[in-house]
C-alpha cells in the first residue's frame, strides 16, 4: 500500500506537540509493516538543511496560485533519521521562512492552502501515486476536497482515498469567508454539502466533509467529539458520519521514550533497578535548587499552557495545592496568565515550586525520569502522550478521566480491600479544582506507602503502548477506505 502522510509537524524536524511525535513514529511502523510511505511537511526556517542533510530537488519548481498571485513551491528530500522513510519538505520561503511553525499573521490561511496544493502538485509530478493520502488536523484539511474536486478532473487521483485524523478538534483552522476565494473553493457548492453551514471558512470542516474515512486518537475521544460539550461545533457533521468515525490510540516510540536507553537522562533504569529513578530525581531537583526529601513527592507537569490542558482548574486549586506536602516542577509555555502564575509561584515558594517557561525536549525526558508523579488535568485530551511516557518511566500519572487519559490510565482504588491490583495512576472525573485537589491528595497520601507506590509504578511500567498494534489498526483503516466506492 502506498501512503502519503501529510502533517504540519514531524519529529525531529519540527515539533510543538504530540502531532509531531505521531508523525515521526507512525510512518516508521507502517513502513515496517510493509507500506510504502512518504511524508510531506512544510520546510520551515527552523529546519536546517545541513543538520538533516536535505537534498534540494532542482527539477521541482511549481507555480501555485493563491489570491491571483503565483508563487513557487520547491522540494527538498531527506529521510526520517535511521529509516528508509522519505520526507518531502515543501519549500516556499515567502510562506515558511518565519520564526514559528504557526503564526498569527494575516496570511496564515494562505500558508496552509499553499502547502495542501503543493503536496498534490508534487505527487502529480512524480510517478508515485498513493493509494491513501493520510491527512492530519486542519493544516492538511483541504486535500480531501481538492482530491475530489479540481485535481480529479483528469482522473489523476482516481483511485486515491483520503483519511482525516483529528488530533485535536479544538484547533480547526477557522478564517474569514475570503479564504474560500484564496483556496479557490466555491462557497455555494461547498455549503450544499455542509449540514451546518457557518459564516466562516474552516479547514477542518472541509477535511471532515470530504475525506473517505475519519478517525481520532482514542476511542473515548471518538465518542466525546460527537457531543456538543466536546465537538467544538463539529458534532453535527461527525454524528452524521458516525459510521466513518473511529478511534485508534496513539502508540509510543519506545526507541525514544524508554528509561533504559534514553540519551537525555543521566541514570538509566527499568523495573529491575528502579532505585536509579531516584538518582534522576536527585539530579533534577539539584538542577532546580529544590531539596531532596525521601518523603516528599515531586509532581511534574509538561504541557502547553492553555485552557485545554486544565490550567484553569490548576490556577484555582493552586492556593490549596501549594499547602500539600509535595514539590512541583513545571515545563511549559503558552498563555501569559499561566506563564506568569508559575513564574510567580517559583518566586514566592522557591522551596516547593520550580518552573522552566519554554520548550525543552531534553528537560521533558528528564522530568519523566525524575518526577514521582505527573499531573495532566486536561479539560479535554484527544490522546495525550505524556501520561503514556510517564507509565514507562515509573512516574505515576494523575489525570482527569477524559479522552485518551481515560483510555490509558487505570485508577488505583486505594480504598478497596481487593480488586485494586491493576491500577496505574490516579484519576478524577469532574472538571473542577476540588476534584483535582482530591486526586492529588490521594496520590500524595499513597506515596507515603512505599510498597503500594512501587506496585503502581510497576503496573505502569509493564503497560505496552507500542506503535505496532496501532499501526496495524491504521492499516485496517486504510483498507476500509480503499473499499469505499468513489
Ligand atoms: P499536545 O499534543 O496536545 O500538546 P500531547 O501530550 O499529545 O499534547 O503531546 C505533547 C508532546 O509535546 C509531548 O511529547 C511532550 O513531551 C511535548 N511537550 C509539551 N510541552 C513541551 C515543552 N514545553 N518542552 C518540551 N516538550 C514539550
Amino acid at each position: 500500500m502506498k501512503i502519503a502522510f501529510v502533517a504540519s509537524e514531524v519529529f525531529p524536524f519540527a515539533k510543538t506537540g504530540g502531532l509531531a511525535d505521531v508523525a515521526g513514529a507512525l510512518p516508521k511502523v507502517l513502513a515496517r509493516l510493509g507500506c510504502d510511505v512518504k511524508i510531506f511537511l512544510p520546510k520551515y526556517d527552523l529546519i536546517k538543511e545541513d543538520k538533516y542533510q536535505l537534498k534540494f530537488i532542482e527539477s521541482i519548481n511549481i507555480p501555485i496560485r493563491i489570491s491571483g498571485i503565483e508563487r513557487s513551491a520547491f522540494l527538498h528530500k531527506s529521510n526520517l533519521p535511521d529509516t528508509e522513510v522519505e520526507v518531502n519538505f515543501v519549500d516556499c520561503p515567502h510562506y515558511f521562512s518565519r520564526e514559528r511553525i504557526y503564526t498569527n499573521n494575516t496570511d496564515e490561511d494562505e500558508r496552509f492552502i499553499f502547502f495542501n496544493k503543493a503536496v498534490l502538485e508534487i505527487i502529480l509530478r512524480s510517478k508515485w501515486r498513493p493509494d491513501i493520502i493520510h491527512c492530519n488536523d486542519w493544516e492538511s484539511g483541504l486535500i480531501p476536497f481538492y482530491i475530489k474536486d479540481n485535481y480529479n478532473s483528469g482522473f489523476k487521483f482516481k483511485k486515491t482515498k483520503t483519511i482525516f485524523t483529528i488530533h485535536n478538534i479544538g484547533y480547526q483552522g477557522i478564517f474569514p469567508i475570503d479564504t474560500y476565494y484564496k483556496a479557490e473553493i466555491n462557497r455555494q457548492v461547498f455549503n450544499s454539502y455542509d449540514p451546518n453551514p457557518s459564516n466562516n471558512f474552516s479547514f477542518m470542516k472541509i477535511g471532515l466533509l470530504f475525506s473517505d474515512v475519519i478517525n481520532t486518537v482514542s476511542q473515548t475521544y471518538a465518542h466525546e467529539i460527537m457531543t456538543s460539550e466536546y465537538g467544538a461545533g463539529m458534532e453535527i457533521i461527525l454524528k452524521k458520519k458516525r459510521k466513518k468515525v473511529s478511534g485508534i490510540i496513539n502508540g509510543i516510540d519506545y526507541s525514544k521514550w524508554n528509561p533504559l536507553i534514553d540519551e537525555n537522562i543521566p541514570f538509566h533504569f527499568s523495573i529491575k533497578n528502579l532505585n536509579h529513578k531516584e538518582k534522576n530525581k536527585k539530579y533534577l531537583l539539584e538542577r532546580f535548587n529544590l531539596k531532596y526529601n525521601v518523603k516528599v513527592p515531586l509532581i511534574g507537569m509538561i504541557s502547553r499552557l492553555v485552557k485545554q490542558k486544565g490550567f484553569e482548574i490548576v490556577a484555582e486549586a493552586m492556593k490549596d495545592l501549594i499547602k500539600l506536602n509535595a514539590q512541583w516542577l513545571l515545563l511549559g509555555n503558552g498563555e501569559n496568565q499561566y506563564e506568569d502564575l508559575f513564574r510567580s509561584l517559583s518566586n514566592s515558594h522557591p522551596e516547593k515550586v520550580a518552573s522552566y517557561i519554554g520548550y525543552n525536549n531534553e528537560l521533558a525526558h528528564l522530568i519523566e525520569a525524575g518526577a514521582d508523579a505527573l499531573l495532566m488535568p486536561s479539560r479535554y485530551e484527544p490522546c495525550g502522550l505524556n501520561q503514556i511516557y510517564s507509565l514507562r518511566y515509573g512516574t505515576v500519572p494523575i489525570v482527569r478521566k477524559t479522552g485518551g487519559l481515560a483510555d490509558t490510565i487505570k485508577d488505583w482504588h486505594e480504598f478497596k480491600k481487593s480488586g485494586n491490583e491493576s491500577g496505574t495512576g490516579f484519576s478524577f472525573h469532574s472538571y473542577s479544582a476540588h476534584a483535582l485537589l482530591t486526586a492529588v491528595r490521594r496520590a500524595i497520601d499513597t506515596f507515603c506507602n512505599k510498597n503500594v507506590w512501587k506496585k503502581i509504578q510497576i503496573n505502569g511500567m509493564k503497560q505496552n503502548f507500542s506503535w505496532e498494534n496501532s499501526g496495524k489498526e491504521y492499516i485496517k483503516l486504510y483498507k476500509q477506505a480503499l473499499n469505499k466506492k468513489a
